[in-house]
C-alpha cells in the first residue's frame, strides 16, 4: 500500500533524491511553491540529488539556467536530461562524427553537436545520414519534419543501409496553454515513424526507436551512476513516467501532489503504484 509521507521523512530514509522537473520543481513559467526552498535546503545540508527530466528540447546547461532563473541552484552534473543520454548512445555505437537528422529546436542541435553528432535535416543525402534523433516537437514544421525524416529513412533502407533511431524523450503528449490544450511531442513522432516503417517493412521488427528517457532504464542508470548509490527515491508527479519508471528500475518512488495528477488511491496496475505519497515539498 502507498503510505503518505513528507520530504523530511524521505531525507532520513534515502541517500539521494531523483527529482522530476516539470510538475515537481517547475510548472509553466515559474517555480512550484516550495521548490526553491527544497533545492536550497538540499544544497545547504549537502544532500545528493539529481534533476531527472525528459526535456530533450533543451541542453543540460539551458535547463540549469532555467532553474537558476527561478531561484534554484543546481550544479550542471546534477542535471540528468533525456537529451544528455544521447552522448552515451553515440559513444556506445562509435557513431561520433556521424550525421543524424535532429528533430528539435536549435538547442537540441547544439548539444547533439557537442556529443559528436553532425546535425542535418531531411534534405541531406540519405547515403550519408546514419539515423534520426527525435528530441522535441519544436524547431521544425511537424508534418514536414516527420515526412522528411520518414522519406529519408525509407530511401536508406531501400538502398540496403541500416538506420539508427533514437528517442531521448518518449513522452507522447504534454499539457499546453496552462492545461487547456494537449500538445503532441517526440514520442508521438516516433510512433508515427515506427508505424509507417512497419507498413513498408513488415518483417523488420528492429525498426524501433531506442528510448532513453523515463520510464525507460537508461536515464535511471545514468542517475544512479552519477549518485553512486541505489538507495534513492524517485520523486515525481506522473504515474506513467516517474512512478512506473522507478518501479521497473527497482527503486522506491514518491508521488507528489504538486503537478497535474491527483492521487485517488486507484491505479491501473501495481506497476503504477508509488511507494509513497507526498503532499507538498515542505522541508
Ligand atoms: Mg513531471
Amino acid at each position: 500500500m502507498t503510505e503518505t509521507t513528507s520530504i523530511p521523512a524521505l531525507l532520513e530514509r534515502y541517500d539521494a533524491f531523483l527529482l522530476d522537473a516539470y510538475g515537481v520543481l517547475v510548472y509553466g513559467q515559474g517555480a512550484i511553491p516550495g521548490a526553491a526552498e527544497l533545492i536550497a535546503h538540499l544544497n545547504a545540508i549537502d544532500f545528493p540529488f539529481v534533476v531527472l527530466t525528459n526535456d530533450a528540447g533543451r541542453s543540460p546547461r539551458s535547463i540549469q539556467a532555467r532553474l537558476a532563473g527561478m531561484g534554484m541552484t543546481v550544479p550542471l552534473e546534477r542535471v540528468v536530461s533525456s537529451g544528455s543520454l544521447l552522448k552515451g548512445h553515440i559513444e556506445e555505437r562509435g557513431a561520433q562524427g556521424s550525421r543524424y537528422i535532429i528533430l528539435g529546436p536549435e538547442d537540441a542541435h547544439r548539444y547533439a553537436r557537442e556529443y559528436g553528432v553532425e546535425p542535418v535535416d531531411w534534405t541531406a543525402d540519405p547515403a550519408t545520414v546514419r539515423g534520426v534523433v527525435a528530441c522535441d516537437d519544436r524547431g521544425f514544421g511537424f508534418l514536414e519534419g516527420v515526412e522528411g525524416a520518414l522519406s529519408l529513412l525509407v530511401q536508406r533502407l531501400d538502398a540496403g543501409l541500416e538506420v539508427d533511431l533514437v528517442l531521448p524523450n518518449p513522452d507522447l503528449i504534454y499539457p499546453k496553454d496552462e492545461g487547456r490544450a494537449i500538445g503532441l511531442t517526440s514520442g508521438s513522432i516516433a510512433l508515427l515513424i515506427e508505424e509507417a516503417l512497419a507498413i513498408r517493412y513488415p518483417d523488420r521488427e528492429d525498426l524501433r526507436f531506442t528510448r532513453l528517457g523515463k520510464p525507460h532504464g537508461p536515464i535511471f542508470e545514468e542517475a544512479v551512476r552519477r549518485l553512486g548509490t541505489r538507495n534513492v527515491v524517485m520523486v515525481g508527479d506522473q504515474l506513467q513516467t516517474d512512478i512506473i519508471g522507478g518501479n521497473r528500475f527497482g527503486i522506491d518512488t514518491a508521488l507528489v501532489q504538486t503537478g497535474l495528477a491527483r492521487w485517488t488511491g486507484e491505479v491501473p496496475s501495481e506497476e503504477h503504484r508509488p511507494t509513497w505519497l507526498v503532499e507538498g515539498l515542505a522541508v
